[in-house]
């Protein structure tokens, strides 16, 4: 078996480090509880997880964002949208910071006591990442179950009747689209352009950015990696991959990635590797990391640099 290299090491071939700078954003997991159980998630959320932020630490993440003043809050679970405590903290985290962010599969969107929270994110003016496969019926449903296209593509509807994604509106909708195997995901700019005009024609939505991502090895997609041999060779393609230019822009730099329970991590990954900030800080010890900092990293970094990156 080809052994895979350490990524601190690769870094040092390039004669780069990775090192923490000023923390602009912080990222907070509400929970890995999940409508649904996709094969690629690194954090193998679903239906019957059963981890999720308790009031008590609402109250300490809020305390948190309040001493230190975060650019961009970015919400992300699981299935946000299941976490009751969701509401509250939108309205408590809106007067912290000028740009929050929340992540959904769409399909948790659509439930009909979730339309209050449709309205609370229109109002906060809160952009919605929404993850979608594919503009298309067959690939969408492979990934994530049977008819989670049409509820997706409803939602992505309904969020557009809203203002979401329309010109001048000032209500950011961004897709987010993973490749749905082991390979690297196709040039963005050209994928974002069929996701446009197949959604447009065939469903007449309208979005602003699509963001292509490779997938983590980690979680249920590492799982799946292994049973079906292909975690050396998908490795090795991330290793081939690496793009010294891409490390500038890996989250992990600048981001507070905080865990369901109030754990401190760099990133979310990390979360999923069960790899802790330097110190093992809770969001209660109401520490923010330093400049210069070590950051944890693991064979998943090469995602994260492969190519033009996380964007
Ligand atoms: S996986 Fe996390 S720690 Fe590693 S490079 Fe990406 S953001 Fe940084």
């Amino acid at each position: 078996m080809t052994s895979i290299p350490l990524f601190h090491k690769v870094l040092a071939e390039h004669g780069l480090t990775l090192r923490r700078s000023t923390p602009q954003i912080l990222q907070i997991n509400v929970g890995l509880l999940c409508n649904l159980a996709c094969k690629h998630c690194h954090l193998e959320a679903g239906p019957r997880r059963t981890e999720c932020m308790t009031s008590e630490t609402r109250e300490a993440i809020v305390a948190y964002a309040d001493a230190y003043r975060f650019d961009l809050i970015d919400i992300t679970g699981g299935a946000p949208e299941m976490n009751p405590e969701l509401a509250q903290l939108l309205e408590d985290i809106a007067p912290l910071t000028n740009n929050i962010m929340v992540r959904t599969n769409l399909v948790a969107l659509d439930h009909e006591e979730r339309r209050d929270l449709m309205d609370l994110l229109t109002r906060l003016r809160v952009t919605v990442v929404a993850s979608l496969p594919s503009p298309r019926k067959a690939q969408t449903d492979k990934v994530r179950g049977a008819q989670t296209h049409d509820t997706s593509i409803t939602v992505l509807q309904s969020l557009n009747k809203r203002g979401y994604g329309q010109d001048g509106s000032g209500l950011e909708l961004y897709l987010v689209s993973n490749p749905a195997g082991a390979f690297l995901p196709a040039e963005q700019s050209g994928l974002e352009r069929r996701f446009k005009k197949e959604l447009s024609r065939n469903f007449g939505i309208t979005f602003n950015k699509l963001l292509v991502l490779p997938n983590a090895p980690l979680g249920r997609f590492r799982t799946w990696l292994e049973a079906s041999g292909n975690l050396t060779p998908y490795l090795q393609s991330l290793v081939s991959a690496f793009n010294p230019g891409a490390l500038c822009g890996v989250m992990c730099r600048e981001t507070v990635s905080i865990a369901w329970d109030g754990t401190l991590y760099d990133c979310d990954f990390n979360q999923a590797a069960h790899r802790p900030m330097v110190g093992g800080l809770h969001v209660r010890d109401m520490v923010l990391p330093s400049e210069g900092q070590t950051i944890a990293t693991g064979d998943h970094c090469f995602a994260c640099t492969a190519g033009s990156g996380f964007t």
